[in-house]
């Protein structure tokens, strides 16, 4: 049975797109720490990132780097954290998250909503950011 994500990666399930290639995919996440929380993952599934492939993973995080730099253009913050964890969705997927200080990458935090619009304004400024570059 495919993964949620890949039903987003389908369009069978909608998400807000930042960019995408042949093998790669960024959209926001739903329950966001950040405003700019973004996840990164491979079309292909793989539940576990280090059962990746070298290159597929190499290629990921290449991916990542370019949509890490486009957030950093639209959220204003100190760095854009990276991290993994993976126990929701068994499907590979990189967080990337604007961040001010180590606190902000604490997943017990309570999550951020934002409303359709919201969402759908900051992905097209993160898109647009990512294509300038
Ligand atoms: P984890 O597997 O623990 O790294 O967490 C999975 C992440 O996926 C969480 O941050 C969720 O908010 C996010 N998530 C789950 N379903 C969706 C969805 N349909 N669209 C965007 N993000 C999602």
């Amino acid at each position: 049975m495919s993964t949620i994500f890949t039903k987003i990666i389908n369009g069978d399930i909608p998400s807000y797109l930042i960019a995408e290639d042949a093998d790669y995919y960024a959209f926001l996440d739903i329950n966001p720490l950040a405003k700019g929380h973004t996840l990164v993952i491979p079309k292909k599934e793989t539940d576990y990132i280090l059962n990746m492939e070298d290159l597929e993973l190499a290629g990921l995080i290449i991916f990542a780097k370019k949509v890490g730099i486009a957030i950093e253009k639209i959220v204003p913050c100190k760095r854009i954290g990276l991290t993994v964890i993976g126990l929701e969705v068994p499907h590979t997927h990189i967080h990337l998250i604007p961040i001010n200080s180590i606190f902000d990458m604490d997943f017990k935090q309570p999550k951020l909503s934002f409303s359709h619009d919201e969402f759908a304004t900051l992905a097209n400024k993160i898109t647009l950011a990512y294509k300038s570059l």
